[in-house]
């Protein structure tokens, strides 16, 4: 009997076969990856894994025999080459078919290349495991990109003893999502520790032992175009996730859906994206449809220092600070039109998981009282 099938085995695709389960659907579930491991989560990649201090088992997400006992068929190292919409059919690399009633299209995203001979990327267990033994044995690494990886990246390879260089193209740090005052404080702390930061910089100095590029993704959503569905900055799906095709959703680093934190469409690229997505997908093939308004939150540590983000920035024209960056625990809040749309907090875990309840709850508070260390933030909640 054709049931789901999900293809891509990371993190949107695992969860939806389980929460598939959890919300009690009964037919088959077939999880399609092209990755040859278990199903796994990356954000230790950059982080614990690279440090030695995380295995490859500390990634795996679950066991093989949980797919057995949750009658998931796990079949990995295997691509799907196309989508047959009419006869209700992925096509596999091996040349095999597996039908279904409902696809869920979990192919993330890939690294966007630069034309550098030899550099090392980061996305998957195979390149973390690459990049870490490359890094063991080089002593100056250059990273071009000043993101949330490309720093991640840095951060351990200066805390493993090597020379490392920053080179980012644009004026500051992560400029993609966060407020010069959080760019200013992460390249104060880069620098503290010895990493050399080159901003507004092209041009890199190629003779580096090692290169690592970490520019961003690119969106696997070829499959979905050659199946003639809409793509633009990913698979494009309305507030239920759904493609045009009723048969056919997409969630997770691929997809591109209306959200009301953001005021528009996007893309979004965290975990909490890729589980809240497949979560509220299973519950749609399972009959509880909703739409899908989680609010974002997202994480990345860099040294000892750990960014925590909710809600969504962009398009923001008035920030506030919370604290004092020089004791390295403050927070930022960002208004877009007189209204609260993100908050990141550095090294204040507590005042992050009220800052997840502000932004989820959309509630309202001025900038004065978000600047006013008396003002507790929790009132505004509650
Ligand atoms: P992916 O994890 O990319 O999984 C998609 C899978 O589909 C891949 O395995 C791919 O091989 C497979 N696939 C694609 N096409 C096909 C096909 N045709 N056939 C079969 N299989 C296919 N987020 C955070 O919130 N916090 C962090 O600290 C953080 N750190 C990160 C660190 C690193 C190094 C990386 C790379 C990402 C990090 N992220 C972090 C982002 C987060 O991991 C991603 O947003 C998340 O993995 C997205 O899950 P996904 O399932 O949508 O995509």
């Amino acid at each position: 009997m054709a049931g789901v099938v999900i293809i891509g085995g990371g993190q949107a695709g695992f969860q939806t076969a389980l929460s598939l389960r959890a919300e009690g659907f009964q037919e088959s579930i077939t999880l399609i990856g092209e990755e040859p491991h278990l199903p796994y989560q990356r954000p230790p990649l950059s982080k614990g894994m690279l440090l030695g201090k995380q295995q490859e088992r500390h990634a795996i997400l679950r066991p093989e025999d949980f797919y057995t006992a949750q009658r998931i068929d796990l079949i990995t190292g295997q691509r799907v080459t196309s989508i047959d919409r009419d006869r209700r059919k992925v096509l596999l690399a091996s040349g095999g078919e597996v039908p279904y009633e409902t696809l869920v299209l979990a192919t993330g995203a890939r690294n966007r290349p630069l034309p550098v001979e030899g550099a090392c990327y980061l996305r998957t267990l195979g390149e973390a495991a690459e990049l870490k033994q490359r890094i063991s044995a080089a002593q100056n690494i250059t990273v071009i990109g000043g993101g949330f990886i490309g720093l991640e990246v840095a951060a351990a390879a200066r805390t493993m003893g090597k020379a490392v260089t920053v080179v980012e193209l644009a004026p500051r740090l992560m400029a993609r999502v966060v407020a010069p005052v959080v760019s200013e404080h992460f390249l104060q702390q880069h620098v503290a520790q010895g990493v050399e930061i080159l901003l507004n910089t092209q041009l890199a100095d190629l003779s580096a032992d090692l290169i690592v590029v970490g520019v961003g993704v690119l969106p696997n959503d070829e499959l979905a175009r050659d199946a003639g569905l809409p793509t633009s900055n990913g698979i494009t799906v309305d507030a239920h996730l759904r493609t045009p095709d009723p048969h056919i959703f997409a969630i997770g680093d691929c997809a591109e859906y209306p959200n009301p934190f953001a005021g528009g469409r996007i893309r979004l690229e965290s975990v909490q994206n890729a589980v809240d997505q497949a979560v509220s997908v299973a519950r749609t093939i399972t009959g509880n449809p909703a739409p899908y308004e989680s609010a974002p939150w997202f994480w990345t540590d860099q040294f000892d220092i750990r960014l925590q983000t909710a809600g969504i920035s962009h398009g923001f024209d008035q920030v506030v600070t919370r604290g004092d960056p020089e004791s390295r625990k403050f927070s930022v809040f960002y208004y877009r039109a007189g209204a609260l749309c993100a908050i990141d907090s550095i090294n204040r875990p507590a005042e992050h998981l009220t800052a997840r309840k502000i932004i989820a709850a959309r509630a309202s508070m001025t900038p004065e009282q978000a600047a006013d260390e008396s003002f507790d933030l929790k009132t505004a909640v509650n």
